[in-house]
């Protein structure tokens, strides 16, 4: 055993595993912790069901900090037995333990329900007054977002159908797709024989230097789901015919409106979004003349577009943690030291191996507890990015659960990837500096321009072709493969032009997305997150230091007031017709480095 001090982790992060027991100790400590959590939610329970309607501040603000503190007790527990799973997914212990977590929060939730319907159920007037009270001023945000569907309720019989229904209804559809695209399978030969690929795995060879492998892979995949796409429209329609009609009981007059009223964001501001977006697709089109002359063709194909330029040099794991601690520590001395408290703390499990799960995630555990960090290191440029956004939600975690609530603590959707994304750069620009190795700085560059434009203009262009089908649906328009096919054509040929030809498999491009299935609409947060990031970066480049005070703060902040409210002390006014044009320059001067050959 080694201490943190003499600790030299091998090659792919070799020995870097998280230490759980600071957490919880054992599963016995954790089934024990969810027992007393569950307990404790059955109490609060027997002590306020019925009461909300006649609450006082001060007994609101009692109920409030004993939900909070059931809150972390689940949490905690909960979290415990995830990443657990997650570090060995086929450890039966491990299993029953998430298992039995998963059934006892279920339990809570049944036991906790009653009071978010009653606060629900108060009038305006009363919920706001208390609201505004000063007992009350920590939570008042989250007392007053709780409410913003309750203008779209219906009477409680009504909602009890409609959530009664809803496994044999829309999670039916839902779980049908997931079947098809999860199960489907193409024979494809990567260079090993022919071998069963899903579409996941055929998705990942878009980034091969092959170019030939490239293409075949994007044609087995478009001949792969032709058979599907009746079903899959099939899908689609009865989904958005279902909201729609569902729209239309509850008195939605937009199929965006649910969407901006999860995401706290007025539907103005998302549509100015969306047109700069689109008036800035000529950025993209230039970036992809270029990208065409670098790789010696005449046009890119469709393949072509994440084909690599450039390739990364090797990072070791400890080279890999200086380099985002120096590039956090030249932003701010505080979170270098959240950074290295990750890795003191033994809070970072960085190492692949058998059983752990794939990817990255930063797991915020509880607002008492501190987060943790996975992900899967292999010694690549590309794994310092990740650990940098980890470590940036992270940060966010960290700074929150200092100042907020566990009920005020975690931001939604459209402000959660921005402290990620905001590390990211951070980390980015430090490596521009610093790197002299001439491949990988051009790796690096092509992939932030490419990074950006998938993020920022592809889920515009997603986002588009959703308003047009609901909008198609709506005028009674049935919505077969053919009619997606076509509405998703025009939506992306407004993006490439004829800078990217698009192949006739494309056509099926829609046909797999997950999130037109789960959450309408899901994608235009990723580039408004985008987006505001980059819009803060522009005022840190301009206001240095004063910037970086003004960054924690709202990091702090946590979910404590809407995205606008947040955004407003840093610079950034949604307000303002030319909001996003900071952002547009950042691009274009990526674009203007990635063109230098
Ligand atoms: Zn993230």
């Amino acid at each position: 055993m080694t201490t943190a001090e003499t600790f030299v982790p091998g090659p792919n992060a070799e020995g870097v595993r998280w230490d759980l027991t600071p957490l919880i100790a054992s599963a016995e400590d954790a089934q024990a912790l969810l027992d007393a959590g569950i307990a404790r939610a059955r109490t609060f329970e027997s002590r306020y069901r019925g009461t909300v309607a006649t609450i006082t501040p001060v007994e609101l603000a009692a109920a409030l900090a004993e939900l909070a503190a059931i809150e972390n007790m689940l949490s905690r527990a909960g979290s415990y037995a995830h990443l657990r799973e997650a570090t060995d997914v086929t450890d039966p212990e491990n299993r029953d333990l998430s298992a039995a977590v998963d059934r006892g929060m279920v339990d809570a939730g049944n036991a906790l329900r009653f009071f978010d319907l009653e606060w629900l159920a108060l009038p305006e007037e009363v919920a706001s007054e208390l609201a505004n009270a000063p007992e009350l001023a920590a939570d008042a945000h989250y007392l007053r977002s709780a409410r913003r569907l309750a203008p779209f309720m219906l009477t409680e019989p009504e909602e009890r159908m409609l959530a009664e229904r809803e496994p044999a209804a829309v999670s039916a559809w839902q779980a049908l797709f997931g079947r098809i695209t999860s199960t489907l399978q193409m024979p494809f030969d990567a260079g090993q024989g022919p071998q069963p690929h899903t579409i996941d795995r055929l998705l990942a060879h878009v980034r091969d230097p092959d170019r030939d492998l490239r293409r075949r892979a994007l044609e087995t995949l478009f001949d792969g789901l032709e058979p599907e796409t009746e079903t899959l429209a099939q899908v689609y329609d009865t989904l958005v015919g279902d909201r729609l009609a569902t729209d239309k009981l509850r008195g939605h007059a937009d199929p965006m409106e649910r969407t901006h009223l999860h995401n706290e964001l007025d539907g103005a501001v998302v549509e100015r979004m969306m047109e700069a977006v689109e008036a800035h697709y000529a950025l993209a089109q230039r970036w992809f003349q270029a990208k065409a002359a670098i790789l010696g063709l005449e046009r890119l194909e469709l393949w072509d577009q994440y084909a690599p330029i450039g390739t990364g040099r090797g990072v070791e794991f400890l080279e890999a943690r200086g380099l985002v601690e120096a590039s956090f520590g030249q932003f701010s001395s505080r979170i270098a030291a959240v950074a290295d408290e990750f890795f003191a703390g033994r809070r970072v499990d960085a190492e692949p191996r058998a059983g752990k799960r794939g990817g990255a995630f930063c797991a915020p555990v509880a607002q008492d507890a501190p987060a943790f960090v996975l992900m899967n290191f292999t010694d690549q440029m590309n794994d310092v990015m990740t650990l940098a956004h980890e470590l940036g939600h992270g940060m966010h975690f960290m700074l929150s659960a200092e100042r907020q609530t566990a009920l005020s603590m975690h931001t939604g959707l459209a402000l959660a990837e921005v402290p990620s994304t905001f590390a990211e750069l951070l980390t980015f620009d430090h490596l521009l500096e610093t790197e002299t190795d001439a491949d990988t700085r051009r790796a690096l560059i092509c992939e932030r321009v490419e990074g950006s434009f998938a993020t920022v203009f592809r889920q515009t262009v997603l986002a588009r072709y959703e308003q047009r089908a609901y909008a198609a649906r709506k005028a009674g328009t049935t919505l077969t493969a053919e009619r997606l096919s076509d509405i998703w054509l025009d939506a992306n040929r407004a993006y490439y032009g004829d800078t990217i030809a698009l192949p006739d498999g494309y056509r099926f491009g829609w046909s797999y997305i997950p999130h037109f299935i789960s959450t309408r609409f899901y994608t235009y947060a990723y580039v408004f997150a985008h987006l505001t990031t980059l819009a803060l970066y522009a005022q840190y480049r301009e206001q240095g230091h004063a910037f970086a005070e003004r960054y924690l703060e709202f990091l702090a902040a946590g979910g404590s007031q809407a995205p606008a409210d947040l955004l407003a002390p840093l610079g950034v006014d949604l307000f303002r017709p030319d909001v996003w044009d900071a952002g547009f320059q950042e691009m274009t001067r990526m674009v203007e480095i990635a063109e230098r050959r």
